[in-house]
């Protein structure tokens, strides 16, 4: 009989502590798991899934329009957001019961509330304390604002969801994926929206010529982007939140999203007390097999801060409890992760962009093509699309492949296949198109 309570004890019920738990126990450990917020985590409740929800509703906006060059005659269509925010809620409600009743069917004992560390093996929750041989810390990660005057009057990525009202005027703050992708669904729902970024040109790491495509793109549907652009205060008056900025005169909206990163949930864990390291930006510092300093404490997913995705930390998820309780597996594969980003047009991107291909590799050949998508022939929107290929020129590899255009994420999760396989760029050619498709230029491009 084990000393302890548990074998592994979670803290955090999210994409990568759900995945480690649930695996764990049907591996046969003794798990209990403790959530205090979020059942199913960021992803289900205030992150990939009701976004892209949002996005889907943000889709209509355009497709209405496109739809009357294919014959269609429609009133003008009016959106209601408490609607589709309602709706949003009881799918992730629905969603949260089969998370619960998922890890229970599992063997997994769930506690609900706050976990903190008390020692190497003894996690306390509310005015109980458990013990157990391993502690997961799968605390996931938290929107981070920076320090300016007015910060109050901002919200972030966890409250925009359930807004009272639908805000006519948006003013959204940052340049990474959840600012895009936001800056495309209050404009897709009809909002005035203006995104503001620090730098030259969003989604710094992205392709070049991507990112500047997208901005093209994004500002035809109507995103205002101001780019270069620092926020200096935020202030309440009669005409709404006032933007200030470094630069322009001020900007009035009805709401602001800040979207500047998301930083390690390592807050009031009791980390520091049971020894656990963290790095200089607060993340847990692990090895290779997701254990910390703490030989008995093992973290993964954002609260690690490698990659913050969810497939990601479902790997390493599934990873650790077969590392701990089965016959083990390979350690998760950083390389060519597929990722969209769900802006309008979508963008898809697996392996390395050109910038990053040159200073690899040297000598590439870059494949391109950029064209008016079948559809929109007939509906009239002036949508392109974009896509390319990077090969490395001494071994004909593909190693980056980039696509702005619908449904990119789709399209470029099979090649992230592709990608994984070390197709070269004979394979692509040899491969037959799907016709009449956008995915099809992926294998006719010479
Ligand atoms: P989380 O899912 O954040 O889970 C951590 C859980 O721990 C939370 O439920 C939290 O409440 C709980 N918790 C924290 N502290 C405690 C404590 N002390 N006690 C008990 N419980 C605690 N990724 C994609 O791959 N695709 C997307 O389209 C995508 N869209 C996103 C959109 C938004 C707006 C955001 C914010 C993120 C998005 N992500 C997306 C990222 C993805 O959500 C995260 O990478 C993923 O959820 C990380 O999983 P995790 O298990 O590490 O943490
Ligand atoms: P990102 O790290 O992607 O982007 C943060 C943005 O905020 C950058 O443009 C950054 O600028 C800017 N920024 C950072 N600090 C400041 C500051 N002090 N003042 C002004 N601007 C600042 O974070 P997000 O919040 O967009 O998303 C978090 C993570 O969640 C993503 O990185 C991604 O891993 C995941 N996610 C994935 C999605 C998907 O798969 N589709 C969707 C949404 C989120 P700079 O570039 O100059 O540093």
């Amino acid at each position: 009989m084990s000393q302890y309570d548990f074998d592994l004890f979670v803290i955090g019920a999210g994409s990568g502590g759900v995945r480690a738990s649930r695996m764990a126990a049907g591996l046969g450990a003794r798990v209990a798991m403790c959530e205090d917020r979020y059942m199913g985590g960021t992803c289900v409740n205030v992150g990939c899934v009701p976004k892209k929800l949002y996005s889907y509703a943000a889709h209509y906006g355009h497709d209405f329009h496109d739809a009357a060059g294919f014959g269609w005659e429609l009133e003008q269509p009016r959106f209601n957001w408490a609607t589709l925010r309602d709706n949003k809620k009881s799918e992730i409600s629905r969603l949260n019961g089969i998370y619960r009743n998922m890890l229970g069917n599992a063997g997994v004992e769930l506690i609900d509330g706050r976990g903190s560390l008390v020692d190497e093996h003894t996690v306390r929750v509310g005015d109980k304390t458990y013990t157990s041989e391993r502690i997961l810390v799968a605390t996931g990660g938290w929107p981070f604002i920076p320090d300016i005057p007015g910060r109050e009057l901002a919200v972030s990525s966890n409250e925009i969801f359930d807004l009272e009202r639908f805000p006519q005027r948006i003013v959204i703050v940052g340049g990474g994926y959840i600012a895009v992708e936001f800056a495309s669904i209050f404009a897709g729902l009809g909002a005035e929206t203006h995104l503001l970024y620090r730098g030259e040109l969003f989604l710094r790491g992205f392709d070049q010529e991507i990112r500047e495509y997208v901005a093209t793109e994004m500002a035809k549907k109507g995103v205002r982007l101001h780019f270069n652009t620092d926020v200096t205060e935020l202030s309440q008056t009669s005409l709404g939140i006032q933007v200030s900025t470094g630069n322009g005169p001020a900007l009035h909206a009805d709401q602001v999203l800040y979207a500047t990163g998301r930083v390690a949930n390592t807050q009031g864990l009791g980390l520091e007390a049971a020894g656990v390291a963290l790095d200089n930006k607060g993340a847990i510092k692990v090895n290779n097999q997701f254990q910390t300093s703490v030989p008995s404490i093992y973290a993964l997913g954002d609260v690690i801060d490698r990659v913050q995705l969810t497939p990601v930390a479902l790997a390493e998820g599934t990873f650790l409890a077969h590392h701990l309780y089965g016959e083990g597996r390979p350690e998760p594969d950083y390389d060519n992760i597929p990722t969209a980003v769900f802006c309008h047009p979508n963008i898809g991107t697996v392996g390395l962009s050109e910038e990053q291909a040159r200073e690899r590799y040297g000598n590439i050949k870059v494949f391109r093509s950029e064209f008016r998508p079948l559809r929109h022939t007939l509906s009239g929107s002036d949508e392109r699309c974009l896509m390319k290929l990077i090969v490395d020129s001494a071994t004909d590899k593909v190693v980056g492949v980039h696509m702005a255009g619908a449904e990119a994420g789709e399209i470029i999760q099979g090649i992230g296949i592709a990608l994984k396989a070390g197709a070269t760029k004979a394979v692509f050619d040899a491969t037959m198109g799907i016709h009449p498709t956008a995915a099809e230029e992926f294998v006719t491009m010479r």
